[in-house]
């Protein structure tokens, strides 16, 4: 580790790895440094403090941070560099040992980053500080991104109980706890002020909301429809076992919550679901595509799913592949399985070659595509309301429609962020996105 020059030491530059979670803390962290008077640059430039707040679901992540850090190092040789998140919660040393890392900050220490990093540049150390016992951890800290994108995320819950065999994120980020339905409706207020008009309710086990005051996210949602000046809520992702009907049945009703929905599945195996330690089955999650398509028709509903889980079995694998192709779902997150240390999944045979993990990855994201081309073909030439979000090129923006289906439609800058109606249109040729004209 290295000792800095701590005088000069006034603009700071963010980089976030990872979950929507991370995105909203990473927002957090920028204003409390912001609101001390340090100027936020880009990542692309030099600064004279790095902020990277890393994730660890997968090897990939780690890789990522090692070469983030060095590439600050270049921008910068004398920057002051900070790792915060998943991954230095849970390899601090490892972290420490990186050339050119002079703070390592553990997952829910964020909140007093700019004390620590002020007592390390006035002492000229570089430190290691942690939450060592996160898992007795009951401290919540709420926050919601701003300014970097169109739509604001905002923590409602963070930690998890479940344990899943193959995940690391309890050991990274502690048990389960959220605040208050009244504080994070005050904090949702707060996203509001600052602009945002469309706001996803984000956590790690966001369907546990509550749980231990006494609330639940039934109660937080119906309490977000008085929010003034915000038109859209999402619910980012939410366990199958978690997702109740009457949320259902409230989002089908409501004004502000989106037919949109991201239910975990990982497994459409029952046998690798009781291995994965997940607690649903496939009957269940069938039942509750079901009810939201009978309450919900034109909902999206998006779909996690795990490939080459140690004890996949290339049968087990079919039943994965048949199980989805038989459900109305719009869309798949196919993540291949990546081994996480400590973790019960590591003890589970056979072990799935990675050549062949990545063959089923792509066998399923077949099946995505051609479901989420099918979902988007069928509201051609419907009606839709847009939020208008980033420029794409030649006075084109991209949006997305209520039930999540990316857009891309005639627009000026200045009307980013606002709602426009719009008939859609045909499959652009990258399919990747809907066509759509002004109404
Ligand atoms: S529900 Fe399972 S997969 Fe999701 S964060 Fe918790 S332990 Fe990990």
């Amino acid at each position: 580790m290295t000792s800095p020059d701590t005088s000069s030491h006034k603009t700071v530059a963010f980089h976030t790895l990872g979950c929507k979670l991370n995105f909203s803390e990473t927002s957090d962290m920028c204003r409390r440094m912001t609101n001390a008077g340090y100027v936020k640059v880009d990542f692309t430039e030099s600064a004279d403090i790095y902020v990277i707040n890393t994730c660890t679901v997968t090897e990939e992540a780690n890789k990522k941070c090692r070469q983030i850090i060095s590439r600050c190092k270049r921008l910068n040789p004398n920057a002051f560099v900070v790792v915060t998140g998943c991954y230095a919660q849970l390899q601090a040393q490892k972290i420490s040992q990186i050339e050119g890392v002079n703070l390592v900050l553990g997952g829910n220490k964020k909140t007093q980053i700019l004390s620590i990093i002020e007592q390390c540049l006035a002492s000229h150390e570089s430190k290691i500080i942690l939450s060592t016992d996160i898992l007795h951890d009951k401290d919540f800290f709420p926050s919601y991104s701003a300014g970097d994108r169109t739509r604001s995320f905002l923590k409602v819950q963070d930690g998890c109980d479940y344990f899943c065999s193959y995940c690391t994120i309890p050991m990274a980020r502690g048990l389960s706890r959220s605040a208050s339905i009244a504080s994070t409706v005050q904090m949702a207020r707060q996203a509001a002020a600052d602009g945002a008009r469309e706001i996803v309710l984000t956590g790690v086990n966001i369907g546990d909301f509550g749980r231990h005051q006494g609330e639940t996210l039934l109660g937080l949602i119906q309490e977000l429809e008085g929010v003034d000046g915000v038109e859209r809520f999402r619910i980012s992702s939410i366990e199958p076992n978690l997702l109740t009907d009457d949320i259902i049945r409230h989002c089908a009703a409501s004004r502000k919550f989106m037919p949109h929905f991201h239910v975990p599945l990982q497994s459409g195996s029952d046998a690798m679901l009781k291995l994965m330690r997940r607690r649903y089955d496939t009957a269940l999650y069938a039942q509750k595509v079901q009810t939201i398509k009978s309450l919900i028709p034109n909902a999206f509903i998006g779909v996690d799913v795990i490939v080459g889980v140690n004890g996949e079995t290339p049968e087990l694998f079919e039943q994965t592949r048949s199980f989805i192709e038989s459900i109305d779902v719009s869309q798949l997150h196919v993540f291949t399985y990546s081994e996480r240390p400590n973790t019960k999944a590591l003890a589970i045979k056979p072990v799935v070659p990675v050549p062949e993990r990545h063959h089923r990855n792509a066998i399923l994201h077949e099946i995505s595509e051609r479901k989420r081309i099918a979902f988007y073909q069928a509201h051609q030439g419907q009606e839709a309301k847009v939020l208008i979000e980033s420029s794409l090129r030649d006075g084109l923006h991209v949006g997305f429609t209520e039930n999540y289906i990316r857009v891309e439609l005639p627009a000026s800058p200045h009307e980013v962020n606002t709602i426009a109606t719009v008939r859609l249109g045909e499959l652009t040729s990258d399919a990747l996105a809907l066509s759509a004209s002004r109404i």
